[in-house]
């Protein structure tokens, strides 16, 4: 198909997670084109996938302005630095130090955005979804790690190297859990992630039914973490997502525990109704990862 010259820019996307690479093209979360999904494998293998399915996809669509590119990580997001787009000290094997953007501009001659699949996800949900508006918010995931983004002055926030909110040190619980994050027990992701809640109470986190006591300690975790980045980086909102969010009571309930640790202290309207406007679900779904994507993209391009 022949590219109108009024129509859109297209952007090929990339939300490159530790068990599949979902690749999508389009000009927006509402307009995606053509998508895929690729399983993770070897970086050698699995970008070769992606290439060669982009290049289908633009043969048939029109040719792609620009990529963006969020990713599992540590990764390097300063774009000065030299490890800029690689994969860098992640403990999934074989892809430690993987330059991810190198091997696609060897292949497609465009401007690409790279960063974090929770920046990403933060900057899809400023742009498109439960964050517009906002100067300002973070996006949590909850699933089989946590990973935290942060949009300051609309902006994704970097710093020395990128924040790592999944990591932050809580209390830990009276049941004598220690957590499972290998460097740490039990930061938040070993405390309250999908694996961490499955060691702790024997069972999926899926299978665990609305009342049971994981479900009280879980939003109490998820309340004291949302607790030190609200009095850390004073997001407008903090949006909270992933599979273990999949559970429609446990947003109620962190909030509940989030209300109770801020004691009435910080005083705003966002701040009232029980916290229905600070703490919220994705506005984009299960989208917001390929969004963001799609959103390193655009500002890639400059539009
Ligand atoms: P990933 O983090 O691998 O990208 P997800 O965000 O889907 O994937 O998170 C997967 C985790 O979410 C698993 O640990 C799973 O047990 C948990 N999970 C999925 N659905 C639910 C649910 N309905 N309730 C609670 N936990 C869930
Ligand atoms: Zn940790």
């Amino acid at each position: 198909m022949l590219e109108n010259s009024d129509s859109p820019a297209l952007f090929g996307a990339i939300e490159a997670g530790g068990t599949k690479f979902n690749l999508a093209l389009g000009t927006g979360p509402r307009d995606i084109r053509a998508n895929f999904r690729i399983p993770t494998t070897t970086p050698q293998e699995t970008l070769a996938a992606a290439i060669d399915w982009f290049q289908q996809a633009q043969a048939e669509h029109g040719p792609i302005r620009a990529i963006g590119v969020g990713t599992f990580g540590p990764a390097g997001v300063h774009p000065s630095a030299p490890d800029y787009g690689y994969i860098t000290t992640t403990p999934k094997a074989g892809w430690a130090q993987t330059d991810l953007l190198g091997a696609l501009r060897a292949a497609f001659d465009v401007p690409m955005g790279f960063d974090t699949d929770v920046t990403a996800a933060a900057l899809g949900e400023w742009k498109w979804g439960a964050g517009q508006g906002c100067d300002s918010l973070v996006y949590i995931t909850v699933g089989t790690g946590i990973g935290g983004g942060a949009i300051v002055n609309g902006r994704p926030l970097h710093g020395l190297l990128h924040p790592e909110m999944g990591h932050l040190r809580l209390p830990l619980p009276a049941d004598g859990f220690a957590g499972i994050c290998p460097w740490h027990g039990g930061c938040l992701e070993g405390l309250a992630s999908g694996p961490a809640l499955a060691a702790r109470w024997g069972t999926p986190a899926e299978t665990l039914p609305v009342g049971h006591p994981a479900w009280e300690a879980e939003a109490g975790h998820l309340a004291a973490a949302c607790l030190n980045i609200l009095l850390t980086l004073s997001p407008e909102k903090i949006i909270l997502g992933g599979g273990v969010l999949q559970n429609d009571h446990l947003l109620p309930l962190v909030r509940q525990h989030l209300a109770a640790l801020l004691n009435g202290y910080l005083v705003h309207p966002s701040l009232t109704d029980g916290l229905a406007r600070f703490l919220v679900e994705p506005g984009l779904g299960t989208q917001s990862g390929i969004a963001g994507a799609l959103a390193l993209a655009s500002a890639a391009h400059g539009s």
